[in-house]
């Protein structure tokens, strides 16, 4: 499988070989892409924000940084981010969040996004790991608190990785309509491998 469509608001996964390039393509634009990675030989090795932000120092990436796992090892290099906006800071949306923010009962999360399309995988909610929010400006204002914003994306835009072991990959198309960041109205992303 070389590619994966993901319908707004859902998620998709597909496997990425060390060697891969990964373009994580925003179709329609304006769309956050929550973005989780697995090591295929040991699952509990996951990619790391918290680890990332240890390392890198500030709040963005930039090509041709390497992005870390839980173990502090490299599991991707960012090749390309036509937008600069990569938040590693903020954890996925949830259902938590839905209920306790905006008074909506079910409705579609990241963090859900994340567990349905890794059910096989047997990992326990509150144990699955936290996102690279691909697209998404996350600005810290002059008094130390984070912005939002709509994310800049346009249509075609696409985030390339290079990976560096094998993986799973999960990208999610954030379902948050309460709110400008996707522009009310998540839409789609899609997953591409090519041969570096
Ligand atoms: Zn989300």
């Amino acid at each position: 499988m070389n590619e994966t469509m993901i319908e707004g608001a859902r998620a998709g996964r597909i496997d990425v070989n060390a060697g891969q390039l990964l373009h994580i393509v925003n179709v329609d634009g304006k769309q956050v892409c929550d973005f989780f990675a697995f090591n295929r030989s040991n699952i509990r090795e996951t990619l790391s924000p918290s680890h990332q932000r240890s390392v890198t120092r500030r709040m963005y990436l930039k090509p041709g940084d390497t992005l870390y796992s839980v173990l502090r090892r490299p599991i991707f290099e960012l090749i390309e981010d036509p937008t600069g906006y990569n938040d590693f800071s903020l954890p996925a949306c949830d259902a938590e969040r839905y209920r306790m923010d905006f008074s909506i009962e079910d409705h579609r999360s990241c963090r859900t996004n994340l567990e349905e399309v890794t059910r096989d995988l047997a990992i326990p909610y509150e144990y699955l790991p936290d996102p690279f929010n691909f697209f998404q400006p996350t600005p810290v204002q002059a008094d130390g608190t984070y912005g939002t914003g709509t994310s800049p994306a346009k249509p075609g835009d696409q985030i390339i990785l290079r990976a560096l072991m094998d993986v799973i990959a999960v990208g999610s198309s954030c379902p948050q309509d309460q709110i400008p960041l996707n522009n009310f109205n998540p839409s789609r992303l899609k997953l591409v491998l090519s041969d570096a």
